[in-house]
C-alpha cells in the first residue's frame, strides 16, 4: 500500500462531504480487524453489533444535520483495561475471564458522546505490566513495520490498530511509558497527559499515582481532538484535576519560534543509546531549530534512579491494586477450593501470569514492615528529586525533548526471560508519570526500516504545547505519514 493513510481529520472531511458513511467505515474497520487478526493480533475483542448500531445512528444525526463534532461517526478502539458497560474487560489476564462490565470508563463514555465509536479492544500486557505486549493470555501483538518484532507495550494493540490503519484514533493507558514506548516503536503519535488531566473512573488499576489514560493517533492534530473529548475535571476521580480544558486544535499554529527546547544531558548519552535513534532525533532537533525554536541543555541528575524508583513504586501499588482478583469480588474462583485460604491461592495462582506475580511479590516485598523504610519510603523520597529535576529544567526551557526509547522495536521473545533488560527499555519514559508531567512520542525516523520516536515533556497541564511542537514538525516532515507494509 502506497496510498497516504487517512487520518481522522481526513476520514472527517469525507464524512462531511458524503463521499462516505460511518456504517461504511464501521465496516471497513471491523473488516480489517478481522483480516489481520492472524498477522498483527491487535485487538483482544471487537464489538461489531454495537458499532454497527451506532454507526447507523451518527449517519442519521449527520443527515439531520445535527452532528456531535469532529469525532462523530468515527472508529476509534480501546485499550482491554477500560470498561464499557455490557462488554468483557480482560486486561489480557485469565483472572478477569467472563468479567462483564456493569459500567463505562469515563474517558470511553466521552469519546461515546463526541460520537465516536468503539470497535473493539485491544491488545496489551496483562494488566498493563509490560513492554512489549507479549505477556497476554491473547498471545503477542505483531509490529506492523516488521512482523518479528514486538510492537512495544504495554498499549501495543492500540498501537498497532492505528499504525496499520485499522482505525486512525485509540486509548491507551500509560503507568510508565506504556502509550509513549508503544508509539515509538510502531511510527504513531501517543501522548501521555498530565496526571490528572484525563479521568482514571473505569480504568483498572495498575500503579495508581502514576496511571494515565492517553491517546494513539497518526497525527498531532488528530491527537487535539481526541485529547479534548475525554480530558477535564470528573466528580467520580478525585484526582482529576479541575482546570479547564483548553481547544488544544487552536494552539497548532506551526509556529515554534522563540520557543526554547531543552536537551537533557544525561539522555543523549552514547552508551546505551543506539547511535540510529540518537542520530535521528538530532535531525528532528535540528529541524524544529530551522523552525525558529531555540535549542539549550538542561540537566535532569537523578535520571540514574528513574528506573529503580519506578519498578518499587509501581509494584507496591500493584501489589496493592491487585488483591481484589481474589475470587470473591473479582474473578472466578478455582474450582475445586477447600477453604477460603486454598480459594485465595489456587484463584490467584491460575489466573495470574509471571509477570504479575513477579510484580505482586516485589511489591509485596517493598511494602513490608522491615524494607519500607528502606525501599518505598525511599524511593517516594527519590520521587520528589525527579520532580524537583524537571522543576528546575523548566526554569530553562519550554518543551524538553528526548528520544523515547533507546532502540527500535526489539525482537519478539528477546526480553521475555530477562525482566531486567525488559524493565530498561522504560528508562526515558518512566520519569514523566513520577513527576506527573504530560509526554507525547511522535515518529521521527527510522533506523534499519524500524521507526524511530522523538519524546516531548511539558509543564504539567502544557499539553497544548508539546501538541504545537508536534504540529509543527508535523507540518515540515512526512514521517508520521508513511504506512507500514500491507500485512500479509
Ligand atoms: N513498561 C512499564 C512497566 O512494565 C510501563 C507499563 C505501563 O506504562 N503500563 O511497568
Amino acid at each position: 500500500m502506497t496510498a497516504t493513510p487517512a487520518t481522522l481529520q481526513a476520514l472527517r472531511r469525507a464524512l462531511d462531504a458524503g463521499e462516505v458513511s460511518s456504517s461504511e467505515l464501521v465496516e471497513a474497520a471491523l473488516a480489517r480487524a478481522e483480516a489481520t487478526r492472524a498477522t498483527l493480533n491487535a485487538f483482544i475483542g471487537l464489538r461489531p453489533e454495537p458499532a454497527r448500531a451506532a454507526a447507523a445512528e451518527a449517519d442519521a444525526r449527520r443527515a439531520r444535520g445535527e452532528g456531535r463534532g469532529p469525532l462523530d461517526g468515527l472508529p476509534v478502539a480501546i485499550k482491554d483495561n477500560m470498561v464499557q458497560a455490557g462488554d468483557p474487560a480482560t486486561c489480557a489476564s485469565r483472572i478477569l475471564e467472563g468479567f462483564v462490565a456493569p459500567y463505562t470508563a469515563t474517558a470511553v463514555e466521552r469519546l461515546e458522546a463526541a460520537g465516536a465509536i468503539v470497535v473493539g479492544r485491544t491488545n496489551m500486557d496483562e494488566f498493563a505490566m509490560g513492554s512489549s505486549t507479549e505477556h497476554s493470555t491473547a498471545g503477542p501483538t505483531h509490529n506492523p513495520w516488521g512482523p518479528q518484532r514486538t510492537a512495544g507495550g504495554s498499549s501495543g494493540g492500540s498501537a498497532v490498530a492505528v499504525a496499520a490503519g485499522l482505525v486512525q484514533g485509540a486509548l491507551g493507558s500509560d503507568t510508565g511509558g506504556s502509550i509513549r514506548q508503544p508509539a515509538s516503536f510502531c511510527g504513531v503519535v501517543g501522548l501521555k497527559p498530565t496526571y490528572g488531566r484525563v479521568s482514571r473512573w473505569g480504568l483498572v488499576a495498575f500503579a495508581s499515582s502514576l496511571d494515565q489514560i492517553g491517546v494513539f493517533a497518526r497525527s498531532a492534530a488528530d491527537a487535539a481532538w481526541l485529547l479534548e473529548a475525554i480530558a477535564g475535571h470528573d466528580p467520580k476521580d478525585s484526582t482529576s484535576l479541575p482546570e479547564p480544558v483548553p481547544c488544544y486544535a487552536d494552539a497548532l499554529d506551526g509556529d515554534v519560534s522563540g520557543l526554547v527546547l531543552g536537551l537533557p544531558r544525561e539522555y543523549f548519552v552514547e552508551e546505551g543509546v543506539d547511535p540510529g535513534v540518537l542520530s535521528a532525533v538530532r535531525s528532528a532537533v535540528a529541524e524544529l531549530e530551522r523552525g525558529g525554536a531555540e535549542v539549550r541543555e538542561v540537566s535532569l541528575p537523578h535520571t540514574h534512579a528513574a528506573i529503580a524508583t519506578y519498578y518499587l513504586l509501581a509494584t507496591a501499588e500493584a501489589s496493592s491494586n491487585l488483591a481484589r482478583y481474589a475470587g470473591v469480588r473479582y474473578a472466578r474462583p478455582a474450582e475445586g477450593s477447600v477453604g477460603l485460604t486454598d480459594m485465595y491461592q489456587r484463584t490467584r495462582s491460575e489466573g495470574f501470569g509471571s509477570e504479575v506475580k513477579r510484580r505482586i511479590l516485589l511489591g509485596t516485598y517493598v511494602l513490608s514492615a522491615g524494607y519500607y523504610d528502606a525501599y518505598y519510603r525511599k524511593a517516594q523520597q527519590v520521587r520528589t528529586l525527579l520532580r524537583r529535576d524537571f522543576e528546575q529544567a523548566f526554569q530553562n526551557c519550554d518543551v524538553i525533548v528526548t528520544p523515547t526509547s533507546p532502540e527500535v522495536a526489539f525482537p519478539l521473545g528477546s526480553k521475555t526471560a530477562d525482566p531486567l533488560r525488559m524493565y530498561l527499555s522504560d528508562v526515558y519514559t518512566v520519569s514523566a508519570n513520577l513527576a506527573g508531567i504530560p509526554g507525547v512520542s511522535i515518529p521521527c525516523g527510522f533506523e534499519s526500516g524500524m521507526p524511530v520516536g522523538l519524546q516531548l515533556l511539558g509543564r504539567p497541564l502544557e499539553e497544548a504545547a508539546l501538541l504545537r511542537v508536534a504540529d509543527a514538525y508535523q507540518r515540515r516532515t512526512d514521517f508520521h505519514l508513511r504506512p507500514p507494509p500491507e500485512p500479509t
